[in-house]
């Protein structure tokens, strides 16, 4: 039995992403897999942007890096942006994945013992990782790249992002030869000064928006997918789950469908969310259940084994991701392990 809710990725768009954001950058793209690739199978997606020209990518932890390793065999980059914890230097080593180192005594840990290649993380005002510019040491053996983060970077206008990007240059004068990895998607659409020599996109190679909303060049990849289970008719005044939320004002018809939170979809997606079906965008009623979720099809013509769209080429992630009171990132990312990853 195929499972009732899928999520579908859409490898030909990922690819045309990679190399729109490749275009705009004007510089190497390194792709950003971490969290499994933003939920959409980190080993699928590095396969195929490894089969369409990327050589270096990032994943959050070493777990992550460990797997992908598995899945791109021993010739691609890869680095860990956590950096490199007590417990992390031999395992970093044995699957030759680069820590971004983050601070003094990370880099005095990955010296200590060897190695090997490695970034630096400069944080020039996310405060989150990072050494900052002032404490920035004299560059040392195996530094291959500096990285740091843009806050800001959804916010065009926003002042924070040219102060970092002054910020970074002059930390990054320091090390001469050592690649500059400074914009992640939004900080691609910056413009050229943001640039320097690699960019580093995550959720625009997956179809999201830096700014809520994807650039127009950019493509859906992620697709999600649910059955409808039992389609009823509903009594004006009757109401619909748990905590009778919803009540129909008038004879409706609710389609019941096989995705609920346990599939990722989250519960504040009720009341404003809308999925695809029939052809047009319908709103949810009453609450998310664990495996369930009802919808609106008054006057449509679906019937139980249809298939509903929750987000995807007919419903942006992003609009998606507004309706539910969160971004594209989380949505993506929420997406439980029980939904099958369809590549097509
Ligand atoms: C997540 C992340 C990125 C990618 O960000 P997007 O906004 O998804 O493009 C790049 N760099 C760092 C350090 C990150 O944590």
């Amino acid at each position: 039995m195929p499972s009732p809710a899928r999520l579908f990725v859409d490898l030909d768009a990922l690819a045309a992403n990679f190399h729109t954001l490749t275009r705009v950058a004007g510089a190497p793209v390194h792709p950003v897999v971490k969290a499994d690739g933003y939920g959409l199978g980190a080993a699928a997606v590095a396969r195929r942007l490894l089969a369409e020209g990327a050589d270096t990518f990032f994943v959050a932890r070493v777990g992550g890096g460990e797997a992908l390793r598995k899945a791109v065999g021993s010739k691609p980059i890869i680095y860990v942006l956590d950096g490199c914890g007590p417990k992390d230097v031999l395992r970093l080593q044995a699957s030759q994945l680069r820590p971004v180192l983050s601070s003094l005594e990370q880099i005095k840990r990955w010296l200590g013992s060897d190695g090997g290649p490695c970034g630096l993380h400069i944080d020039t005002g996310m405060n989150r990782l990072g050494v900052r510019p002032e404490e920035a040491p004299e560059p040392f053996a195996g530094l291959e790249m500096v990285v740091s983060h843009l806050a800001c970077a959804d916010e065009p206008g926003h002042p924070m992002n040219r102060a970092q990007r002054a910020a970074f240059e002059l930390a990054a004068r320091k090390y001469p030869g050592t690649v500059r990895s400074f914009a992640n998607s939004g900080g691609v659409f910056l413009g050229p000064d943001f640039i320097f020599d690699a960019v580093r996109p995550g959720v625009c190679l997956y179809g999201g928006g830096p700014e809520g909303r994807p650039d127009e060049r950019i493509r859906p990849v992620a697709r999600f997918t649910a059955d409808i289970l039992q389609v009823r008719d509903l009594l004006a005044g009757e109401t619909v789950g748990y905590g009778r939320t919803f009540e129909a004002d008038r004879p409706m018809m609710v389609a019941t469908v096989a995705a609920g939170y346990a599939d990722g979809v989250l519960r504040s997606w009720s009341p404003r969310g809308r999925v695809f079906v029939g052809g047009e965008l319908r709103p949810v009623v009453g609450r998310i259940s664990m495996d369930l979720m009802c919808v609106d099809v008054t006057g449509l013509e679906v019937t139980a084994g249809d298939t509903v769209e929750l987000f995807g080429p007919n419903h942006p992630v992003d609009v998606a991701a507004s309706e539910a009171g969160t971004i594209a990132y989380e949505l993506l990312t929420s997406v439980s392990p029980r939904v099958p990853r369809v590549y097509v």
